[in-house]
């Protein structure tokens, strides 16, 4: 039964191959970056710049944000500016995509990747701290995507949406953070379909991250959580190459999230435990 299927497969993946990644690609191209004053955010604004793209790029701390844009233009950025707000305020949301049009009149990446803070530990049944980590990592999402998808229909560009293995699978300590990051994999992967039932040439590439070596996450988890930490520099040109290709999600990297998601379907109890085996729960008390 499983040989028409495996060969079906192949067959499908060897004709959906997309040509090979030119840091040229992003050469002149208009990109905003969230969440780009610390992390993943920051590096991939540097890669950017290093391959001559227009930068826009957010968070809510001015003074780290100029330091970026600094560094940005040293690199070699097409343009690097910034806006800094909270992105708990959709009126925010928005006007950084309406500031991208005010300066380039277009846009042809939107990387979508701030994430406000919430607690490693056990759920606090906290309701109001569940509704505000959606405002922040979901809805203002969506509020950006709703803003841009006018000029990226135009520019046939791009959406990136940065999510966690804590998006695909369920993992402990992080129950206000994941549930957000699945609402995003449920809103950008209904989209995507919908994009290309309506020739819409806009790609959405969602990105599945193990642990990262950020500072504030490596803060976050010290001590309890004890897989290895991959580093950030790599992780954000990945994440790049993903968008620039096209692809429907990028898993960075495989060891910690696609080779583990293959048995998640068929013996869901045992990737459960795996994760758990994970945490040093002595740690906890
Ligand atoms: P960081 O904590 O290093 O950076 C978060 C960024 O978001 C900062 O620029 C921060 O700047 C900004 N931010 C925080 N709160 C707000 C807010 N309310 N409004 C606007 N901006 C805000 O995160 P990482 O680089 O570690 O993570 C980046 C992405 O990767 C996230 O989406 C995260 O979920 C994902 N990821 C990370 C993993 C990891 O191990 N690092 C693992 C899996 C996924 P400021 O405080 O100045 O506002």
């Amino acid at each position: 039964i499983l040989v028409p299927f495996v060969a079906l497969a192949l067959a499908f993946c060897f004709y959906s191959r997309k040509e090979d990644f030119k840091p040229e690609m992003l050469k002149g191209k208009r990109v905003i970056v969230t969440g780009a004053s610390t992390g993943i955010g920051e590096q991939m604004a540097y890669h950017l710049a290093h391959m001559g793209s227009h930068i826009l790029v957010t968070a809510r701390t001015e003074a780290k944000l100029q330091k970026v844009v600094a560094r940005c233009l040293e690199l070699g950025a097409a343009s690097a500016r910034y806006m800094n707000g909270s992105m708990e305020d959709m009126i925010f949301a928005e006007l950084v995509v309406k500031k991208a049009e005010e300066l380039w009149g277009s846009l042809d990446m939107l990387i979508l990747n701030h994430v406000g803070s919430s607690y490693f530990g056990f759920f606090n049944s906290d309701v109001g701290h569940v509704q505000k980590l959606l405002d922040i990592n979901f809805l203002s999402y969506v509020t950006m995507t709703v803003a841009a998808l006018p000029m990226l229909k135009k520019s046939a560009g791009s959406i990136v949406v940065v999510s966690s293995m804590a998006g695909k699978v369920g993992f402990p300590l992080l129950v206000p953070y994941s549930a957000t990051k699945f609402a995003l994999d449920g809103f950008f992967s209904s989209l995507r379909q919908e994009l290309v039932m309506q020739n819409t040439n806009v790609s959405i590439t969602l990105c599945v991250l193990g642990l990262i070596d950020t500072e504030n996450a490596m803060k976050t988890v010290s001590g309890v959580f004890t897989s290895p930490a991959a580093p950030k520099e790599e992780c954000a040109l990945e994440i790049i190459k993903g968008g620039a290709l096209r692809q429907r999600e990028v898993y960075y990297e495989y060891t910690s999230t696609k080779f583990p998601l293959l048995i998640r379907d068929w013996v869901p109890d045992l990737l459960d435990y795996l994760i758990r085996r994970s945490y040093n729960t002595e740690k906890l008390k």
